[in-house]
């Protein structure tokens, strides 16, 4: 069965419509692109789905469920494109990439990392190439560490599925390339991904299917070849 499946579904904020309409279905093992231009509601598709915005219409599946009835969420992953990691914030990085065990806890008992945990964590920090950082606090980190505290953050949950609102975005070209290989290896060990982006480029050989939003819409929903055959029509929307 699907991953996620929408079905007409329809997002926004107060009443007020920004994604309409949207039908999607994500199969195991694909890796989406998600493109389109500035305010077109890329953001508030990924958000809406994971039941983070208001939705106004159709439905949701995730795995199979009714999205308000899914609740297993150790096996979503999901790196937002605005950080909550503000100056206030008093944690460590590896504090913060601990967050992405808690889903793998049982709620009644009480959060005592284990050696597994511990190894899964230092792992993740290792693969977006923080591990020297690991005791910093979070707060004295760059706007490019932050984002890749993140990704390690959702690394460590060791989803099914990995929704990544550009997660590269802010990260300089040598980490760009870390964070691009570590997500080639997770695509070969068949991790589903939904990654927004605006550099498919970086990406092009992980990529099996290409969605564009426009206004609101899926204007388009193919594989890499329909995109290159129609990429004229796209082009100002994916940068
Ligand atoms: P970008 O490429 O800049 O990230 P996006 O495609 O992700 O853009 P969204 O963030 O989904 O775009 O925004 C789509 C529309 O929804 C915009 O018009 C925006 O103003 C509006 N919007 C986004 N967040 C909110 C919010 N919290 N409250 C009200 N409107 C919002
Ligand atoms: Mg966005």
């Amino acid at each position: 069965g699907a991953i996620i499946e929408l079905r007409r579904a329809s997002f926004g904020y107060a009443d007020q419509p920004v994604v309409t309409g949207a039908n999607l279905t994500v199969r195991p093992g694909e890796v989406v692109a998600v493109l389109g231009p500035n305010g077109s509601g890329k953001s508030t598709l990924v958000r809406g789905l994971l039941g983070l915005n208001d939705q106004l219409g159709g439905e949701v599946e995730l795995f199979g469920q009714p999205r308000e009835s899914f609740s297993d969420f150790a096996r979503l992953g999901y790196v937002p494109q605005r950080h909550t990691l503000s100056a206030s914030v008093r944690a460590t990085v590896t504090e913060i990439v601990a967050v992405g065990r808690l889903s793998h806890h049982r709620w009644w008992r009480p959060v005592i990392r284990s050696a597994q945990d511990t190894a899964i964590i230092g792992r993740a920090l290792e693969l977006v190439g923080l591990t020297d950082r690991a005791h910093a606090d979070v707060a004295t980190l760059s706007g490019g560490q932050q984002r890749r505290v993140l990704i390690a953050r959702a690394l460590a949950s060791d989803p099914d599925v990995l929704l990544m609102d550009e997660p590269t975005a802010g990260v300089d070209a040598a980490n760009q390339q870390v964070l691009s290989a570590v997500l080639a290896r997770l695509a070969a060990q068949g991790t589903t991904m939904v990654i927004v982006t605006h550099e498919l480029a970086a990406l092009a050989d992980i990529v099996t299917r290409i969605v564009v939003v426009q206004s609101g819409r899926i204007a388009f929903d193919g594989s890499r070849e329909e995109f290159a055959a129609r990429t004229g029509e796209f082009t100002s929307s994916v940068d």
